[in-house]
């Protein structure tokens, strides 16, 4: 990421598909290089992992890494939009990269069908520019958030289950941010709610990732105020939100000294 590769040039196509981002005065041609010079690593090909893999590669995000164990079920394409019923039984992350081709065949995807974690989850974080978490346990939100803290890379952090969901930047290149384990220690007894048990309104998921993919490519490009060190909130029921700023915790486990 940086400075824009003075070798990606857009041609003619390039400068029609993504006129309506060069139109963006706080984007331009400079923006959208930036884009496409640009390597997002997304975890999680489910509700939350479908419309940030969308809008990225649609964005023309230059290559993406999506990751997931998973297959497509019946019962996930209620709300997974980057999965079609024709996938059902296939990898997540081969349907996902089907459908983002056909969205956009110049953008890179590298389908990764395994379960991140230990040193694979190192090695996958260490070479993204930004990494979303688009998963759905807190086991593995944790490890995530250890190997950005490691790594110094800004994680975008969503979730989604019944009518509530939450999204937080924790722009980790900072010294000062906090990190997730500081907005929840790994040994508190928050609630664990899956959407696989608890139900999901599909919708909200779609708001929550289109958020985070929102929030991905304002760090790529460096517009705006990121939702950095602040904790949107949504209950979808009553379409209201809350945001919480968020605070370094010096005594966090994983980020403090
Ligand atoms: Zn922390």
């Amino acid at each position: 990421m940086g400075a824009p590769d003075p070798n990606i040039d857009l041609n003619d196509d390039q400068l029609l598909r993504y006129s309506r981002h060069i139109l963006l005065p706080e984007l331009g041609i400079d923006g959208q290089q930036k884009l496409l010079a640009a390597h997002v690593l997304v975890i999680g090909a489910g509700g939350l992992g479908s419309p940030v893999s969308l809008y990225l590669a649609a964005s023309g995000v230059g290559r993406i890494t999506l990751c997931d164990h998973d297959k497509v079920d019946l019962t996930n394409l209620q709300r997974q939009i980057v999965h079609h019923t024709d996938s059902i039984g296939a990898q997540k992350v081969a349907s996902a990269q089907r459908t983002l081709a056909r969205i956009n065949p110049e953008v890179k995807v590298v389908a990764l069908a395994e379960r991140m974690q230990g040193p694979r989850l190192d090695e996958v974080v260490s070479q993204a520019d930004i990494v979303v978490d688009a998963t759905d346990n807190f086991a593995t939100r944790h490890a995530i958030n250890r190997a950005c803290v490691r790594f110094h890379k800004p994680l975008v952090s969503g979730a989604g289950v019944r009518f509530d969901g939450q999204v937080a930047v924790f722009d980790l290149r900072r010294k000062d941010s906090p990190c997730y384990s500081c907005l929840f220690p790994e040994d508190s007894d928050a609630e664990e709610m899956r959407c696989a048990v608890m139900g999901v309104f599909a919708p909200l998921v779609g708001i929550i990732g289109s958020i985070q993919a929102a929030e991905a490519l304002k760090l790529i490009m460096g517009v705006g105020e990121p939702l950095q060190g602040r904790l949107l909130l949504l209950d979808a029921l009553t379409m209201q939100t809350r945001t919480v700023r968020l605070s370094r915790d010096p005594a966090c486990r994983v980020c403090g000294v």
